[in-house]
């Protein structure tokens, strides 16, 4: 079967529009510092523009309300704007808000509840609330999350939730948590588990602290991208605010994170080009030795390595999309957690040859790839730890072989099969010679 991720002329030139913003209006911005809210001030005409090319908002499918673009174009789209942290944000897709949006829109598909779109999805799409994702506890190990302990228990129309919960990234500005508790303990977490949309300012939910981090070492409450550390202590909310069917949290988190993992990898790949753009200006630009550092082979090696690594994360992530985009998100389970380890070693690989190459001033935040080699690092753990990526692929390529007791390819035992099967042809061979 032929893999085609072309995409029409009409999109391409929104490609074109969106690297041209990137470079033109976004980068320049990433060096003012601004507080999210002067930010939020300042792209507001940005993002005016983004919605008048039909551009805003854009992951959601059509019947939910999106463009309808499917995984690729999206995942080319992601890709652009992955340069920079501001790009999702100028386009209305910032994480975890697009998820979560995502959620909300798959949640009313499934129940008709329409009141969730008016109070919920439809301000989120329109930027006028935050939202946080609030799954992962210090307690228990959050890549297994069949091990969660934040419950919540039906008391007549509400549920009432109890729960420690951190790393809700955006927790500590968000209007509203999606709280993932178990609300059936009688059954296997798979059925047991579910998803409650909680008003951040609901009595018993406690913001204690954002968790300082390597991306964000210096200790601040409040600001955009940090990550919650809450208490849920007998937090009451009407049982209008279940997301979906109750006991369907984690056929909700499987639709929110097969598109989300996609989104993340082409991010990464808009970062590692960005990173590398800048090892090779470097290498042609500074003279060691006698000689330019693009003339060194070691360099030469980075350059090359980094580019087919790029290469490969790129046609497996588009692949993957592809496959998403033709047969379902869980048709492409094993290519989506392949992308999801190798996409994020690239990414760290690319920015720290680009570090190396640039010395002491890679090192120095007079350029942006000491934050991104920081950032990047996480890569490797959130949506998932590597290892758990890997092993559902391992697991899933192995259930597609049989135990031998002698190798299926073992030379003499094959060579007796052989003499038997060609036994007459073997004769009349012999014979002739
Ligand atoms: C930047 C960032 C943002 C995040 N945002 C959110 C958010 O918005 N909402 C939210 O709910 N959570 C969020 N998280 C949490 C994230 O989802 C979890 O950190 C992740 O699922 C891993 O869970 P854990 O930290 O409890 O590690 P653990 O589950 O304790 O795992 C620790 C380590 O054990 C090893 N390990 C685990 N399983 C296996 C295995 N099967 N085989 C081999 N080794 C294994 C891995 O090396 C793993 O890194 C975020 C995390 C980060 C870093």
């Amino acid at each position: 079967m032929a893999w085609d991720f072309e995409t029409e002329p009409e999109f391409e030139t929104q490609l074109a529009w969106m690297r041209d913003l990137m470079r033109e209006e976004i980068f320049p911005l990433e060096t003012l510092d601004l507080e999210h809210d002067q930010l939020l001030r300042v792209i507001a005409p940005l993002q005016e523009e983004v919605k008048k090319r039909g551009l805003w908002a854009a992951h959601l499918p059509p019947e939910l309300g999106g463009m309808g673009f499917g995984q690729v174009r999206l995942g080319l789209m992601h890709e652009i704007l992955g340069q920079s942290p501001l790009g999702p944000v100028v386009f209305g897709n910032n994480a975890p808000d697009s998820g979560n949006a995502e959620l909300l829109a798959v949640g009313i598909e499934a129940t008709g509840r329409e009141d969730q779109r008016e109070h919920w999805l439809q301000p989120l799409l329109d930027g006028k609330l935050r939202s946080a994702f609030s799954m992962t506890e210090p307690e228990t190990a959050g890549s297994d999350p069949t091990l969660l302990q934040t419950r919540a228990v039906r008391d007549g129309d509400e549920y009432v939730i109890n729960g420690h919960k951190w790393f809700s990234s955006n927790g500590s500005i968000a209007d509203f948590l999606i709280v993932m508790a178990v609300t059936n303990p009688d059954v296997h977490p798979y059925q047991g588990s579910s998803m409650i949309l909680v008003p951040a300012d609901t009595p018993g939910v406690e913001i204690v602290r954002d968790v300082a981090t390597m991306a964000h070492p210096e200790q601040s409450f409040g600001r955009f991208g940090n990550h919650a550390e809450i208490y849920y202590r007998d937090v009451r909310v009407p049982v209008a605010n279940l997301i979906g069917r109750e006991g369907e949290g984690f056929v909700l988190a499987q639709k929110r994170l097969g598109p989300g993992r996609i989104h993340h990898c082409m991010r990464w790949l808009g970062q590692s080009r960005r990173a590398f753009d800048m090892l090779c200006e470097r290498a042609v630009s500074r003279r060691a030795h006698g000689s330019l550092l693009a003339e060194k082979q070691t360099v030469q090696n980075w350059v090359a390595d980094s580019m087919a690594e790029m290469h490969a994360a790129r046609l497996m992530t588009l692949h993957a999309a592809w496959k998403m985009d033709r047969e379902g998100a869980s048709a492409a389970r094993l290519e989506i957690a392949m992308i999801k380890y190798y996409g994020a070693s690239v990414l760290f690989n690319v920015i720290d040859r680009a570090i190396q190459v640039h010395g002491a001033l890679g090192f120095s935040c007079d350029l942006p790839l000491e934050h991104m080699y920081r950032a990047a690092r996480a890569a490797r753990i959130y949506d998932g730890p590597d290892e758990v990526h890997r092993q559902t692929v391992a697991r899933r390529t192995l259930s597609n072989y049989t135990p031998h007791d002698v190798p299926s390819e073992h030379i003499p035992t094959r060579r007796e099969a052989a003499k038997q099967r060609f036994a007459h042809l073997l004769d009349e061979a012999t014979a002739n010679l």
